[in-house]
């Protein structure tokens, strides 16, 4: 086993009771935290109280971007215990994310260790309401204080807890959505495929615009054509025409979204046909037209499955669905939300119970 040890915070702060659509509003009593030095290896890996680091004025997060994070959830079920859900492939994509920006990997072993034992220690402030989580953040910044631009020798990696409620304020409801002609997510042969922190920097400015204008997300289209769907906001995403499912294939500008393989999984359970091909703006609008769009949705950890219920793309507005939720999208709704609460069987072995 690994010895993790805890020093406890000296008060415990105030828990949530309603969280609505909270995400990222509130931060539990403790956080897990240990350092990388070059030469040496990840050293004093330990559960703290949660608050501030110290950083150097010029480390290489601060001056150059070098953040890694990703986001899995725990889910607390009826009969009180407490699963995280596909955390091993959480960990593996930080890993995966580390790699891309020169940073160390860590131990999954010992880094789901400190998972458990910090739902644990926190366990009070994961919620009971069905669709509420606790939202495991992993977090990964050089630390080395120099100037020129190169890899840190030093890193800082950390593990902290948000109680959340449903991610969109308008719950599992269909959304709005603007197409991104003019700004690209990543670009080819650029970190779209880690979840480093400068890719969400980059879609800030878009992101704003879009929310001034009345909707909810960015669809972004491929870097080169401004033409191939890649990703909705910070989801994967969906669609079905004509009878057909099709996701795009993975590639260097695109997430490697952990529900986008999960949905992917449970789909060719049910028989569904589906293909991760490319799919062109132009295809979706002729299909909108002929009606055979039938449903699109996004996928992600955050909101579980997001139905798009209108796209507005250049001067078109694209109702799908009639604005309503479609059925693929309940069904995997349904199915996921089930396996999180553990009233549907996980025959894949996706929960990972805390204690
Ligand atoms: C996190 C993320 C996703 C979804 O990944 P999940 O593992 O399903 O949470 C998709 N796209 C982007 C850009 C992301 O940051």
């Amino acid at each position: 086993m690994h010895d993790i040890p805890v020093t406890r915070a000296a008060a415990r702060k105030p828990i949530p009771q309603d969280l609505k659509a909270s995400f990222g509003d509130y931060f539990s009593d403790h956080m897990f935290q240990m350092e990388y030095t070059e030469g040496r290896g990840w050293h004093d890996p330990r559960i703290v109280p949660f608050g501030p680091l110290q950083l150097h004025p010029s480390s290489s997060v601060i001056q150059y971007a070098q953040a890694i994070f990703d986001g899995s959830k725990g889910y607390r079920r009826e009969d009180g215990s407490i699963h995280l859900f596909r955390p091993q492939a959480h960990i593996a994509r930080l890993n995966r994310s580390a790699g891309e920006l020169c940073m160390p990997a860590v131990d999954p072993d010992l880094v789901l260790a400190a998972m458990r034992k910090l739902i644990d220690l926190d366990r009070d402030w994961v919620p009971a309401k069905r669709g509420n989580a606790i939202y495991v953040r992993q977090t990964m910044v050089g630390t080395e204080g120099y100037m020129v631009v190169r890899p840190s020798k030093t890193y800082t990696y950390l593990i902290f807890l948000c109680p959340v409620g449903s991610y969109y304020s308008e719950g599992a409801g269909p959304v709005r959505i603007l197409v991104s002609e003019t700004r690209v997510r990543a670009a080819k042969g650029a970190i779209g495929s880690a979840k480093a922190g400068a890719n969400y920097a980059a879609s800030l400015k878009v992101g704003r615009e879009a929310a001034a204008a009345g909707f909810s997300q960015v669809l972004w289209l491929d870097s080169v054509q401004r033409r191939y769907l890649e990703e909705v906001g910070t989801m994967n995403i969906m669609v079905k025409i004509g009878g057909r499912i099709l996701t795009p294939p993975l590639s260097d500008s695109i997430l490697p979204g952990i529900t986008r393989d999960s949905v992917l999984a449970l789909m060719r359970d049910w028989g569904m046909e589906v293909a991760e091909a490319p799919i062109d703006i132009e295809d979706v609008v002729t299909a909108s037209r002929a009606g055979t769009l039938e449903e699109m949705w996004g996928v992600g950890t955050a909101a579980v499955i997001s139905p798009v219920g209108e796209l507005a793309w250049r001067d078109e507005k694209i109702a799908i669905n009639g604005g309503q939720t479609g059925p693929v999208a309940a069904k995997l709704f349904e199915h996921l939300t089930g396996l999180h609460a553990g009233t549907v069987p996980d025959s894949h072995g996706w929960s990972v119970a805390v204690d």
